[in-house]
């Protein structure tokens, strides 16, 4: 039987198990997979150098005849080296090939070819390392790069790709219909795949790129938004539109703002269905999402069902707790907190009231979604922080039993294109809008020189009666930078805050002992608060004005402007100093970026256009399936064509089953990995 597209990779002419095992490392596994094997880049054999030109030490293009071919040498550890002597047709230079007889031999006496490689040695004597080589008669002069592994060489990859590329032109394929890409401006995918390989021009290269690329995003929409349909199925927690929040609104100690209103409105609305809620409640650090969200829980609750409200860590679950407790218990709601470090018999008391329902807030971390909690009626899960949790992680949730409603808070505002893509499986409600009367964080970013002048001034604040934190930078939560921390605190309390009452926060602390300091410096008993990153999410200490931040360097863009959110959060002026000797262009524009606005859309918008999307969200965290080829924040244009595409097709056809997308919804499956989409 000939080999096929989807026959294992071995089928491949010169293919036996070895290489097999080699591409299979590479994740590769059939010929399908070897063509979209993409390239990362092109040689462009057009531009060679002679002999005399080439730079030392580094990767050349050359012209050369080789002359005469050395037997091959053994040396110990089973290595084979080979030589040819070459020519330009004025200097000579050696070709050195390791481990690779069969690439050598290929290789005649007389043949002249483009050889491109690390140069070595001196003026007298040169040496072409390895080069990856094409024939001086061969007409395309442009050859791909591929990422490769050990012993696997280019000009293999090459060779089986060619052959690949055969079987495909005999049984060729497209994924997208004629109309689509009239419209879009793209090449039929069986172009694309053999001109990404082996492209006539740069112009053709590129053009296979833009499709692959577009094939790609599509299919990254296609997933996020099937996602979301698939979690629409009915849910058992159709809530009563007559029941009313105004109560609870009349009960808080502050006005609600407009668009916290709204939001509220939003989530109600959605709670009166019989699908299930899907909703991102996104809004910039100090907002007021948890009195969004405690309205949320009040509105089920009157509806006769719980809610949960799930933190990414202990402290602030505990400080949810604390809030909600506040909102929500002078209506004789009962809120409880369930963390991993209660003890056993208080868990298991937890558990009993839960599954009794006679807890009906329960507020905590991750432990509140584990199998062994059951409860009576959850109505309405709530998760705060959303960007630690994965994509997978809200699919799982989405299994709990009677498909409970879902609300995901996130204090990282981004743009919307990119919202689409990392949260395409849900809706969006956004708090654009500050409560009243808060002012905005005056932010300075000043050098080590002038520590003990920004210290002078955090004294003042603390003589006013406000809090402070001093947040220093720890990379890994080692022992040797909690022992840093630990000094830096030693130091202060010895130095610039001398009489001040001091107290350390980090990672490596016992819950309990976290809780107990977080509650001291709440209630007022810590004045300063020498932290760790612990504080950057969600923390509200409403009396805390200023902050500093060592070695402000160290921090994206993104996380200083969280970590700035902990001050601001009430009526006082409040303050945020960096400090950094760096003088490096880009911690310069950084610091120029915080000191000049407190928006947090225009602060991730620069972030993004600084690190990169993959930087940005940190692949793991975000769960999305890693692209080959498109770049979403270079192809922002693509990203929307994509999108736009993806929104007509699946509005023809929802679970796309007709036959004409029945490729584009596997090749959609095989990014996903299959298992979330079903
Ligand atoms: P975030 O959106 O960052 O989670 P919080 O919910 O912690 O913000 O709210 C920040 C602070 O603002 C809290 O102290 C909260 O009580 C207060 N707050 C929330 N909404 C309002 C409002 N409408 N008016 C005044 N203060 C508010
Ligand atoms: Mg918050």
């Amino acid at each position: 039987m000939p080999a096929n597209l989807f026959s294992e990779i071995e089928y491949l002419k010169g293919v036996g198990k070895a290489r097999g095992e080699k591409y299979r490392k590479l994740g590769i596994t059939s010929p399908y997979e070897l063509i979209y094997h993409i390239p990362r880049a092109y040689l462009d054999f057009r531009c060679h150098v002679p002999v005399q030109q080439a730079v030392l030490n580094d990767y050349n293009v050359l012209k050369l005849t080789i002359f005469r071919k050395l037997p091959p040498q053994r040396v110990k550890g089973g290595l084979v080296i080979c030589k040819a002597a070459a020519t330009d047709g004025i200097d000579d230079i050696l070709v050195v090939v390791y481990n690779n007889v069969y690439g050598f031999n290929a290789l005649k006496e007389g043949g002249t070819y483009y050889m491109y490689g690390k140069v070595t040695g001196n003026f007298l004597r040169k040496e072409i390392t390895s080069p990856v080589y094409i024939g001086a008669e061969e007409k395309v002069l442009i050859q791909p790069v591929y990422p490769l592994t050990q012993g696997l060489s280019v000009n293999m990859v090459r060779q089986n790709i060619k052959q690949a590329v055969g079987i495909m032109k005999s049984e060729p394929f497209e994924t997208l219909p004629a109309e689509l890409l009239r419209r879009y401006d793209l090449c039929t995918l069986m172009y694309a795949l053999e001109n990404i390989h082996f492209p006539e021009s740069s112009e053709a290269a590129e053009t296979a790129r833009r499709r692959l690329a577009f094939d790609e995003l599509l299919k990254l929409q296609l997933g996020m938004s099937m996602m979301k349909t698939r979690s629409r199925r009915s849910t058992a927690y159709k809530m009563d539109s007559r029941i009313s929040v105004d109560e609870f609104r009349q009960g808080l100690p502050f006005e609600l703002t407009e668009a916290q209103d709204r939001a509220i409105g939003e989530i109600i609305s959605d709670l009166c269905r019989n699908v299930p809620m899907n909703r991102l409640l996104q809004g910039d650090v100090g907002s007021g999402k948890t009195a969004v969200a405690a309205a949320a829980c009040y509105f089920c609750v009157k509806n006769g069902m719980q809610a949960a409200l799930m933190a990414p860590t202990e402290i602030l679950a505990s400080q949810h707790y604390k809030t909600l407790s506040e909102f929500l218990e002078p209506f004789g709601i009962e809120v409880c907190l369930l963390t991993g470090s209660l003890t056993a018999k208080k868990k298991t008391a937890l558990r009993e009231k839960i599954s009794s329902g006679e807890a009906q807030v329960i507020v905590g971390t991750h432990a509140i979604i584990q199998k062994d909690v059951q409860y009576k009626s959850l109505g309405l899960v709530i998760t705060d922080e959303q960007h630690r949790f994965g994509v997978a992680q809200r699919a799982a949730l989405a299994e709990k039993g009677g498909s409970p409603h879902k609300l995901v808070m996130s204090a990282t505002p981004i743009p919307r294109t990119l919202a689409l893509i990392i949260y395409g499986d849900l809706d969006i409600s956004a708090i654009n809008q500050l409560p009243k009367g808060r002012k905005p964080v005056k932010t300075y970013a000043v050098t080590g020189k002038l520590r003990h002048r920004a210290f002078g001034f955090v004294r003042d604040r603390l003589d006013e009666g406000r809090q402070a934190y001093v947040v220093c930078p720890v990379i890994e939560e080692s022992e040797t930078d909690l022992q840093d921390v630990k000094t830096y605190a030693e130091n202060a309390a010895e130095g610039d805050l001398k009489g001040y009452s001091l107290a350390l926060l980090h990672g490596k602390m016992k819950a309990a002992e976290k809780d107990k300091v977080m509650k001291q410096f709440r209630d007022g008993e810590i004045q300063v608060l020498i932290c760790t990153t612990v504080v950057e999410v969600g923390v509200d200490v409403p009396n805390a004005a200023v902050m500093v931040i060592e070695n402000a360097e160290r921090f994206g863009l993104s996380q200083l402007h969280q970590l700035r959110g902990r001050v601001g959060r009430g009526e006082f002026e409040s303050s945020c100093i960096l400090i950094t000797d760096n003088t490096g262009e880009e911690c310069r524009r950084r610091m120029k970026i915080m000191s000049s606005t407190t928006d947090g859309f225009k602060i991730s918008e620069e972030d993004l256009k600084m690190r990169g999307p993959g930087d940005f969200f940190g692949s793991a965290q975000h769960g999305l399936p890693p692209l080959k080829i498109a770049d979403i924040a270079c192809n922002m244009e693509l990203m929307s064509m994509a999108q736009e595409c993806a929104r007509e097709l699946l509005e023809n056809d929802p679970q796309l089953s007709r036959p004409q997308n029945r490729a584009l919804k596997m090749d959609t499956l095989r990014l996903f990995n299959k298992e979330i989409i079903g």
